[in-house]
């Protein structure tokens, strides 16, 4: 018995001494990812990573401003606590149409508030800009629709859960500002990738990043990213900001 222990530790220190040897600097190893469970990046807008650097949110108008504040002051907050940038929301009006991306300022976000702002559609849409020397999240638009708002029970004739969607939606528009793509994939196998096909915790709850808008359905976690999904994209695109440049 005491020989069997004696030869186990000496393998154990044999294994551990050949893994030092062997193993490179931890942030050599280490590779950029681009999608995990329940998120992925939004590389078809060429995003790649979150910067370090400050991002504002701003608004087109006051009526935006004091609608979607509240909203974004809480998930500003989850953002920096996750990924260590600071996301602000100013007071700040800018009125007019977005600019174009070559006109955008840099790490500026800028919110509209407008009655379906996509002709034909409910939808909310969100214009991403990207950084071209590094590929990581420059700013851009969002036009939330005001119908969520201004018609009662829009998204559910529970208040709980109308509220809880009133936020996912503006989370969801945030998200691929700030570099999250649409999670939906063909998880039926029928073919075809439809709407709400994301996948689920063990609850039944999607990503924020699911189409339409998944996320907490509940009082208590209303106007966060979900922990298992999103936000595991949100620090994984914050450090894929690091990983670019030493893979290069
Ligand atoms: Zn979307």
């Amino acid at each position: 018995m005491f020989q069997r222990v004696r030869m186990l530790i000496v393998a154990a220190v044999a294994v551990a001494a050949a893994m030092a040897l062997a193993a490179p600097p931890a942030s050599a190893a280490e590779s950029p990812v681009y999608s995990g469970r329940g998120w992925k990046a939004y590389t078809a807008k060429g995003i790649y990573s979150i910067s370090p650097d400050p991002y504002t949110i701003v608004f087109a108008s006051e009526a935006g401003r004091d609608r979607l504040s509240p909203y974004l002051k809480k998930v500003a907050a989850q953002i920096t606590d996750v990924t260590g940038v600071q996301v602000t929301v100013s007071s700040t009006i800018v009125p007019g149409p977005r600019s174009s991306c070559s006109d955008q300022p840099r790490h500026e976000i800028r919110f509209h508030y407008k009655h379906r702002p996509v002709e034909g559609s409910w939808a909310s849409i969100s214009y991403p800009c990207h950084a071209a020397a590094n590929g990581s999240a420059w700013g851009g638009n969002v036009y939330m629709n005001s119908q969520y708002w201004t018609v009662d029970n829009w998204f559910s004739s529970n208040d709980t859960t109308n509220a809880a969607k009133q936020a996912n939606g503006v989370l969801h528009e945030l998200g691929h500002i700030m570099g999250l793509a649409h999670v939906n994939y063909d998880r039926d196998g029928d073919g075809r990738i439809e709407d709400g096909e994301c996948v689920r915790n063990s609850a039944g709850r999607r990503p924020v990043m699911c189409a339409p808008s998944g996320g907490y359905l509940t009082a208590a976690n209303s106007g966060r990213y979900t922990a298992e999904f999103d936000e595991p994209g949100l620090e994984q695109m914050a450090r894929n900001y690091y990983l670019r440049q030493e893979s290069r």
